[in-house]
C-alpha cells in the first residue's frame, strides 16, 4: 500500500494540469491514467486553438504536459486498470488488477470520455477495417481512397478537412441539416473541393467481409436507402464520459457526467473532478486544463487542511 497527498485518476490534459499544480505545491502526487498519456490529446493531428501555443500535434502537446508535470516531481502510471474504488472517508483508496493499492488525502477524477459509436449492423465487426474514431491514427491508411466522415460537430469538420490530405474524395453524412459547429470549421469544410455533403443522412449498416466495403445511407428527407461504396468510415459524433466505475459513488447527471461546484468539488468530500467527465457544456483542452487547475488548487486547500489537523491531533 502506497501513500499518497493526493491521486489523479486520468491523465489527459486535466489530470495532467492538476498533477503540475499539486506537485508544483509540494504535494506527493500520482496520477493513475487508463490510456496513454495525454488522453484524447494524442488522438488530434494538430491542435491549433491551444493558447500560447503555435500549431501543434495532439502528442507533442501532450508530452510537453507530462514532462512538466513529472518535472515538478509527480508520479504518473500509464496503462492501469482500477479494480476498486473507495472515495468516502477520510483515507481514500484505489485498488489497481495488477494488485497495488494507493492511497490519499483527497482524489482528483479527470478520466475522460471515449469516442461515441453508431451502433448499427457491422460497426463491431468492421472496427479497424475500415471503420475508425481517430483520423490521425488511421488516416494515412486511406492514401487516393473515397471515405465517408459520419457527424456534423468541430470534430466531423475538422477531421474530414484533415482526411483530405490522404483521401481523394470524403463524403460527409450528417443527420440534420445543419452543421454544430464553429462557423470557421463550417467554411474551412464547405470550401474543400474534395469534400460532399449528405445531410439529413445517416448510416443503417456496414457491410463487408474481411474489410469495409459499402454503407447502407438512410436519406431522412425521403425514407429511401442507398448502399454507398466506401472502404473507409471516420466516426465523429461524441463521446461518452469514462465513468461507469463510478457509479454508486460521486453523483452524476443522466448522461453519466459528474456533478461539480464551481470548486470542481463533487458530492463527496475531498473528491473533486475536472475536465472531459463533468456536466458541462464546452469539452476543449483549455477548458480541461482551466477546471484542472481549478480542481488541483480546490484538493491543494483541502489536503493541507486534513494534513495540517492529523499533525495537531498528533501533537495533542
Ligand atoms: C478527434 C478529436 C479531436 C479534438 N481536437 C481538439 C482540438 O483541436 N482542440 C481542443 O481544444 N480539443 C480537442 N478535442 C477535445 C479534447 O481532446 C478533450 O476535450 C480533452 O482531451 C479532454 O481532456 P480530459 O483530460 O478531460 O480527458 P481525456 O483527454 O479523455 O483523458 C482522460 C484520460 O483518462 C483515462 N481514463 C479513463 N478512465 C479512467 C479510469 N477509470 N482511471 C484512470 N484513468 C482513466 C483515459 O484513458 C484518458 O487517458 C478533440 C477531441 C477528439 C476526440
Amino acid at each position: 500500500m502506497e501513500k499518497y497527498d493526493v491521486i489523479v485518476l486520468g491523465g489527459g490534459p486535466a489530470g495532467l494540469s492538476a498533477g503540475i499544480y499539486l506537485s508544483r505545491a509540494r504535494l506527493k502526487t500520482l496520477i493513475l491514467n487508463e490510456g496513454t498519456a495525454g488522453g484524447q490529446m494524442v488522438l488530434t493531428h494538430e491542435i491549433a486553438n491551444y493558447p500560447g501555443v503555435e500549431k501543434i500535434s495532439g502528442y507533442q502537446l501532450a508530452n510537453i504536459m507530462r514532462k512538466q508535470a513529472k518535472e515538478f516531481g509527480c508520479d504518473i502510471r500509464n496503462n492501469i486498470s482500477v479494480k476498486g474504488i473507495e472515495l468516502t472517508g477520510e483515507e481514500k483508496k484505489i485498488s489497481l488488477s495488477d494488485g497495488s493499492v494507493y492511497t490519499s488525502y483527497s482524489v482528483i477524477l479527470t478520466p475522460g470520455g471515449r469516442p461515441r459509436t453508431l451502433n448499427v449492423p457491422g460497426e463491431t465487426e468492421l472496427k479497424g477495417r475500415g471503420i475508425s474514431y481517430c483520423a490521425t491514427c488511421d488516416g494515412d491508411f486511406f492514401s487516393g481512397r473515397e471515405i465517408v466522415v459520419v457527424g456534423g460537430g468541430n470534430s466531423a469538420l475538422e477531421e474530414a478537412v484533415s482526411l483530405t490530405r490522404y483521401a481523394s474524395k470524403v463524403s460527409i453524412v450528417h443527420q440534420f441539416d445543419h452543421f454544430q459547429a464553429f462557423n470557421h470549421a463550417i467554411e474551412e469544410a464547405r470550401s474543400n473541393p474534395k469534400i460532399d455533403f449528405r445531410m439529413e443522412s445517416v448510416i443503417t449498416a456496414f457491410n463487408g467481409s474481411e474489410k469495409l466495403e459499402s454503407v447502407e445511407i438512410k436519406d431522412l428527407k425521403t425514407g429511401g436507402k442507398y448502399r454507398f461504396a466506401a472502404e473507409g468510415v471516420f466516426i465523429f459524433i461524441g463521446y461518452v464520459p469514462n465513468t461507469s466505475f463510478l457509479v454508486n459513488t460521486v453523483k452524476m447527471n443522466d448522461y453519466g457526467e459528474i456533478i461539480v461546484n464551481n470548486d470542481m468539488a463533487t458530492s463527496i468530500n475531498g473528491v473533486f473532478a475536472a475536465g472531459d467527465s463533468i456536466a458541462k457544456k464546452y469539452r476543449q483542452i483549455s477548458t480541461a486544463v482551466g477546471e484542472g487547475t481549478i480542481a488541483a488548487l480546490a484538493a491543494t486547500d483541502f489536503t493541507y487542511q486534513v494534513k495540517n489537523r492529523m499533525k495537531h491531533e498528533l501533537i495533542l
